[in-house]
């Protein structure tokens, strides 16, 4: 069996606390989540507003240049008025959520199940009347009255529903209540139906209920990129199809390698952070601190590594730190091209122990700097910072002028930036054009408290296969930001 995946990163992801998306950013969301090959995606709610409809419907629109090949549904309650606005907005389908639990009938409806299953028969017949797809969604399913469920689902049979989905709305449900629920639908269901699971976070259960109601008997998947969602968020669909596909042997046609890219980019549209250590696309997912784990790994990567990381277009990382071992540093070293005899290697392994030790977060850059400093190599550096301003205001836009002397030839540039410290940094990057390299993250921390506190800046630059870090100290933010970039592209040209 083939699960197929319907992300709701556009629906029930945007109800994060916190997420507001503009139109365009929607239509480019909606674009990337397409390349992961999801089968259906639930792209907003038609009825919700305005600007909710104009991004439905540029989504649609893409969909119909070729642009986005998964099918395509508005979010719509058991009322007319909410389908029709879909239907407006040309979607291929209707996730239809009933609130099927007494609870959710009673005290939030103050209705009764047979005005529920009265409104889901009229809805359904509308959707088809006008060719729309249905995705039969019980709202609090799984706190739903088994035999009620059962009975919405023989409706839905007959009125040739495609989809019925089981949604764990509060996320309490427990992977022995999901196999029960699915074993019991899906003796009903049969090859009649498909049934879709859609299960919250509260109690991080989300992924392993998903992959559960799957073993009994669902063959879709509700999901979102980076877990977005209501509270503690959907089920992540990084976790999900990794876990079926690498843990459980399903078919799953998700593309993998674009797993990262796309998380990063959900990331930074909705600047909801992704946890450094959330599995498989946090910032530690892959990255070995422990010196006895990096020297496992670099005899067999299968002694500590799950799995591996390119197949989600990541990649092994060595930190660099209190924990770190011989082989951490001399696998830097070697990728940095700085041979060492024995004693050497001795006397910078111990001073880098030492930095570490105070509680320093090393980076390529110090153990270059401490390496030169035993091998009594003066620094050469081929880009030098010779003069820089950098304004800001509340009247114009931030702007930096400077003059670097890259290779002992001067080079004036400037740059404007959303701040004084991305203006100098697009500065230095029209001067150093023809440095091939990508930005990676910047990163800053103030030293001591008050407004006078030194801050240090550090920054990742991937180059050549390779990722470099670097560090810059000091009481401006703009000036240790420079000497953190500067730092990092001498590391590249070397
Ligand atoms: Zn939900």
């Amino acid at each position: 069996m083939t699960p197929k995946f319907l992300d709701t990163t556009l629906r029930d992801g945007e109800q994060t606390p916190g997420i507001v998306l503009k139109v365009e950013d929607k239509v480019e969301i909606a674009k990337a989540i397409d390349k992961l090959c999801v089968d259906f995606m639930e792209i907003g709610s038609a009825i919700a507003s305005e600007g909710e409809r104009e991004a439905i419907k540029s989504i649609s629109n893409e969909k119909k240049k070729g642009n986005i090949h998964a099918q395509l549904l508005s979010f719509a309650r058991i009322k007319k008025e909410d389908i029709n606005y879909a239907l407006n907005c040309g979607v291929d389908g209707i996730f239809l959520v009933a609130p099927t639990s007494d609870i959710h009938i009673k005290d939030k409806l103050n209705t009764t199940r047979e005005n529920v299953k009265n409104a889901i028969i009229e809805c359904v017949e509308f959707c088809k009347d006008n060719n729309l797809v249905v995705d039969l969604c019980c709202e609090d399913g799984t706190r739903t009255d088994i035999n009620f469920l059962k009975e919405i689902l023989k409706i839905a049979i007959e009125l040739k529903v495609d989809r019925f989905t089981v949604a764990d709305t509060i996320g309490t449900a427990t992977i022995e209540k999901i196999a029960e629920i699915f074993r019991e639908l899906k003796g009903v269901a049969k090859d009649k139906i498909s049934l879709g699971v859609h299960c919250h976070d509260d109690f991080g259960m989300a992924t392993i209920n998903t992959v559960v109601a799957v073993r009994n008997g669902a063959d879709v998947v509700d999901v979102t990129v980076n877990g977005l969602g209501e509270r503690a968020g959907n089920a992540a669909i990084e976790e999900v199809a990794a876990a079926l596909k690498f843990l459980y042997n399903y078919d799953v046609n998700i593309n993998f390698k674009e797993i990262l890219k796309v998380s990063k980019f959900v990331e930074k549209i909705t600047g909801i952070g992704v946890a450094r250590n959330k599995a498989i696309v946090g910032e530690n997912a892959f990255t070995h601190g422990a010196g006895i784990h990096v020297d496992g790994i670099l005899k067999n990567p299968a002694t500590y590594e799950a799995i591996n990381p390119e197949i989600f277009g990541a990649e092994r990382k060595f930190v660099l730190g209190k924990l770190m071992g011989r082989k951490t540093v001399q696998n830097v070293l070697k990728e940095m091209n700085i041979n060492v005899n024995e004693k050497q290697f001795k006397e910078i392994f111990e001073k880098l122990q030492f930095m570490a030790d105070k509680g320093t977060r090393l980076t390529n850059f110090d153990v270059k700097q401490v390496a030169n400093n035993v091998l009594n190599l003066s620094e050469k550096r081929s880009i030098i910072l010779d003069e820089l301003v950098a304004v800001s205001g509340n009247k114009f836009t931030p702007f930096a002028s400077l003059k670097l002397m890259i290779d002992k030839k001067e080079i004036r540039s400037a740059g404007v930036g959303n701040g004084p410290v991305d203006a100098a940094i697009n500065a230095i990057k029209n001067a150093a054009k023809d440095i091939p390299f990508e930005f990676l993250e910047y990163h800053v921390d103030a030293i001591s408290g008050g407004s006078d506190a030194g801050v240090q800046v550090e920054i990742k630059l991937r180059s050549k296969g390779k990722t470099i870090s670097a560090r810059g100290i000091g009481t401006d933010i703009v000036l240790a930001s420079v000497e953190a970039f500067l730092n990092g592209l001498n590391l590249i040209v070397e």
